[in-house]
């Protein structure tokens, strides 16, 4: 047996739930379900890019699955299975046992099956791709906004970015709230059950990984419509201790263009609106109705008091 095959052996085989054959094989061989189409996504993560070469192992593992299942929740999909590709410039049996441990917590916490993949020596470079199931017909795209529709956040935005800048040193967080901020960063909750639920309910939909303005500027552009949104009612942590508020031009940014918050950011018709709220309550999470769809070109922020907000340099560059 080379040292690869024990490698995989040990670290990244394990028994399946949803599949016909897993890992092992030359190939993994999965059965879908009748009337139900297959949502497939991959997400490549590089060290010293996408995150430090030092990170926490257990961390890195659920989060590079967290992020490909994310894309599968903004579809309105079931994720199912999983493959890995992963280079690793050596074999370090207690960082693969904290990766693989991340990476499987995660993939248990959502039926998640990983059924192949490959591995390789180089710079640590993980891809995951993600597969799930969606009824035929029912994913919900970035293309289906239409004019009238509101525009929803799920939980809060800003909390990755504030723990980013933590880490770069740019800004220094209490204590407590560094706790949440990094939980925010390191173990993104991926919104499966608002995805599956808002099938019947949205029109488009999207997961935030590069900031609300940037992702909500991809269903605009993609849908050929326009939008306001309402600074004062995007959702953020409310910290007392700390300057976090949208007085301050940082802060502002960190919400409406920080990214890596892996919330879903998604439009429905009007008529839906206490349905989303009954959802809300119902999945025990909050839902914020932040702005709506009209027919201009363009996205338009509206701030504190009522004035419309310079938002050339938050990655929302789609309309420039
Ligand atoms: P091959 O030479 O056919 O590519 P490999 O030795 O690369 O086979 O892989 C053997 C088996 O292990 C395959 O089923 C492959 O999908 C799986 N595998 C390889 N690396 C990983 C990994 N990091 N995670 C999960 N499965 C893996
Ligand atoms: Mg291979």
């Amino acid at each position: 047996m080379t040292p690869e095959f024990n490698l995989i052996k040990q670290y990244f085989t394990r028994p399946t739930r949803n599949t016909t054959l897993g890992v092992g094989d030359d190939a993994a061989l999965i059965n879908i379900k009748k009337g139900m189409e297959l949502a497939i996504s991959a997400d490549m993560l590089v060290a010293g890019t996408h995150f430090f070469a030092d990170c926490d192992a257990y961390q890195l593992g659920w989060k590079s699955l967290a992020v490909n299942i994310s894309d599968m929740a903004a579809m309105g999909a079931n994720p199912k299975w999983a493959t890995l590709a992963i280079a690793l410039p050596e074999v370090n049996n207690a960082w693969l046992a904290e990766f693989s441990g991340g990476f499987f917590a995660c993939a248990d916490a959502f039926n998640v099956d990983l059924i192949g993949g490959d591995t390789t020596r180089g710079p640590l470079t993980i891809s995951v791709q993600i597969m799930g199931e969606v009824p035929i017909g029912k994913a919900i795209k970035r293309s289906g906004a239409k004019v009238g529709d509101e525009i929803w956040v799920s939980g809060k935005l800003g909390d990755a970015a504030l723990a980013l800048q933590h880490m770069q040193g740019i800004l220094t967080l209490p204590k407590d709230m560094l706790t949440s901020c990094a939980k925010a960063l390191h173990a993104p909750q991926p919104r499966v059950a608002l995805g599956l639920a808002l099938r019947d309910l949205a029109h488009s939909a999207i997961d935030i990984s590069d900031g609300l303005l940037a992702d909500l500027g991809h269903i605009l552009a993609q849908s050929n419509v326009g939008a306001v949104v309402e600074l004062t009612r995007v959702p953020h942590s409310a910290y007392a201790e700390f300057t976090t508020n949208l007085q301050d031009e940082n802060y502002r940014k960190m919400m409406l263009a920080g990214g890596d918050d892996y919330e879903l950011c998604f439009t429905a018709p009007l008529e839906k609106h206490y349905e989303i709220e009954r959802l809300s309550e119902r999945i025990k999470l909050p839902l914020a109705c932040i702005g709506h769809v009209n027919a201009c070109h363009g996205l338009i922020v509206h701030g504190l008091n009522n004035e419309v907000l310079n938002i050339k340099d938050t990655g929302f560059d789609h309309f420039s």
